[in-house]
């Protein structure tokens, strides 16, 4: 992977899968939800950029709970949660 003075840069589903990093959404109402990267690349393909597409992204879920779509989308590096992946 290439390196930046900001860090290392990471844009596919299959960087953040080599990168162990794991994607949350998150509903307006509370809910929650983590994703399997691998099942990830499952429905968007390796080369699926979420920076990119984030609106295609998140119009792909729905709320488990109030059926809404969810309004964010974090990433957290490894077994480090923390909010971060914003743009
Ligand atoms: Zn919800």
């Amino acid at each position: 992977m290439p390196r930046t003075e900001r860090g290392w840069i990471i844009s596919t589903l299959q960087d953040h899968l080599e990168a162990d990093h794991t994607h949350t959404l998150y509903c307006v109402c509370g809910h929650r939800l983590t994703l399997s990267t691998p099942r990830l690349i499952e429905i968007f393909g390796p080369d699926f950029e979420i920076s990119k597409n984030r609106d295609y992204f998140l119009s792909r879920f729905r709320c488990n709970d109030c059926g809404k779509r969810p309004a964010q989308v974090t990433l957290s590096p490894g077994n480090v949660p923390r909010w971060d992946g914003f743009e």
